[in-house]
């Protein structure tokens, strides 16, 4: 259990001004999502050359939000639920990232979160900082219409930070068009002007992008194909393993499955299920539209949770949440590839263990980056009111992807590094590189 990160920030706030007497929850010993990401940034300081002398600016968020969401359910009571919106750094550009809405939601991980934003938009080189927000909510125990006023005074509360040039929120887990839709109109009606560029991930008829909902999933397929060719796995007939199977894994599942790869284990919030000869992922994916997970389908055997990290397979793909590949599992796992299509799955002790059973990670910070950088195309096409073709956005994704992988792969073979110091040696370096040029204000 982490600890609380409130009682933790208002210990600290008298000593804010000191470099080296950090509120604990700003401190890499604090167990959780943010001490992971301290712990893998103090991994490519080395690296940095004299930029490291402003490795500080990434270990503090430029800007928390907390905001209380106070709504009338619909029997009658008021319910308060906690919001947060975390900017963590807008050298480069406004704020970019997603929206949480789960029961687990913490102001550690949203902080997380955003920081990864800041390194995933930097390792692809769209013009985006890093921002990420969260309710704790189980949205599955509201109705629609409490959903959607926990959206709209979520959205107005955090509406003092966000804006289409100041930070632009997106989906992320348990959260969708439609959600995207509500927070745009919120923010509009506040406005008193039709804002379409405060988020992504909007409906269609709303100025959201062709190939928005597919783009996470596509860039988990594309940078795994990348890896594929330079470790020899031939992808046809490679065997898939997909923990979550939401939009991410949902569409990754898809992807392989079309390219001629076997899928041949998938686990979500309901249950796993497995079959060797590949399971039929269209069938699956209706199931799931139509049961909300993959628990009863037919054409599978059930195995109990755990066992799917034993499953015989060639590319493991979480994406679900952080924090599931650990020290108790990672020596487990039968992969030669891990494509985390999730953000945070892998603890620093379980990559090293990974690293040293030669199991190659493609780390999240590039793998899911598809997502953002459609994102980062609807962003523009908002702008400029003219909208482009799905081949058109698929193909731009596509080379993106191709280019920033490539170029990170060089990295980590120059200097001998894992792909995940290597894409942070790249975006720390773009980063800090953004922020000596500014200077600091005053
Ligand atoms: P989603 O809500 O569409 O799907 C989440 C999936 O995870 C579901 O299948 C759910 O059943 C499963 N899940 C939840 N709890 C689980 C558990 N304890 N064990 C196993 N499975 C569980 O969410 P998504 O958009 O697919 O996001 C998944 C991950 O990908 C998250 O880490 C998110 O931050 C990351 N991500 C998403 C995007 C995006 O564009 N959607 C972009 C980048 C990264």
């Amino acid at each position: 259990m982490n600890p609380s990160p409130y009682a933790s920030t208002h210990a600290g706030s008298s000593s804010l001004a000191g470099t080296h007497t950090l509120p604990s929850y700003l401190n890499a010993d604090h167990l959780g999502p943010w001490g992971i990401y301290l712990q893998q940034v103090d991994r490519v300081i080395p690296y940095l050359g004299s930029l490291a002398r402003w490795a500080e600016t990434l270990k503090r968020p430029k800007r928390a939000l907390i905001v209380d969401i106070p709504i009338q359910l619909d029997n009658g009571t008021v319910a308060h639920f906690e919001g947060y919106r975390v900017q963590h750094n807008t050298s480069r550009g406004p704020g970019k990232g997603g929206v949480r809405f789960h029961q687990d939601v913490t102001l550690s991980e949203v902080m997380a979160l955003s920081a990864w934003m800041s390194i995933k938009n930097a390792a692809v080189n769209v013009p985006f900082g890093g921002a990420k927000g969260g309710i704790r909510v189980d949205p599955k125990t509201l109705s629609i219409g409490e959903l959607e006023r926990v959206t709209r005074r979520y959205t107005s509360e955090i509406g003092i930070i966000i804006g289409p040039s100041k930070d632009i929120p997106a989906p992320d887990v348990n959260t969708n068009e439609k959600i995207m839709a509500w927070m745009m109109d919120t923010y509009s009606m506040n406005e008193g002007a039709t804002a379409t560029g405060v988020v992504t991930g909007k409906p269609i008829d709303l100025g959201g992008s062709l190939g928005r909902r597919e783009a996470t999933g596509r860039g988990v397929f594309t940078v795994g194909c990348e890896a594929a060719k330079r470790i020899g796995l031939d992808i046809p007939s490679a065997r898939i393993a997909v923990q979550g199977f939401g939009n991410v894994g949902g569409i990754a599942a898809k992807l392989f499955a079309q390219a001629g790869s076997r899928v041949v284990a998938v686990q979500d919030h309901s249950g796993t299920i497995y079959q060797e000869s590949g399971l039929d992922v269209s069938a699956l994916l209706n199931h799931v539209a139509r049961t909300g997970g993959v628990h009863g389908f037919a054409a599978a055997q059930a195995l109990i949770d755990d066992q799917f990290w034993d499953v015989p397979c060639d590319i493991l793909i979480p994406a679900a949440l952080e924090g599931q590949i650990t020290a108790a599992n990672a020596h487990r796992i039968q992969a030669k590839m891990i494509i985390e299509g999730a953000n945070g799955p892998t603890t620093p002790q379980a990559d090293d263990i990974l690293e040293d059973r030669h199991i190659l990670v493609l780390p999240d910070v590039i793998a899911n980056a598809g997502g953002v950088t459609v994102s980062y195309f609807e962003w523009v096409q908002d702008f400029s009111s003219f909208f482009w073709t799905e081949d058109e956005i698929n193909a731009r994704l596509v080379r993106i992807m191709q280019d920033a992988f490539g170029a990170i792969w060089q990295v980590a073979q120059d200097h001998h590094v894992s792909l995940r110091t290597a894409t942070f040696i790249v975006a720390c370096k773009r980063i800090l590189h953004s922020r000596e040029m500014r200077g600091l204000y005053p």
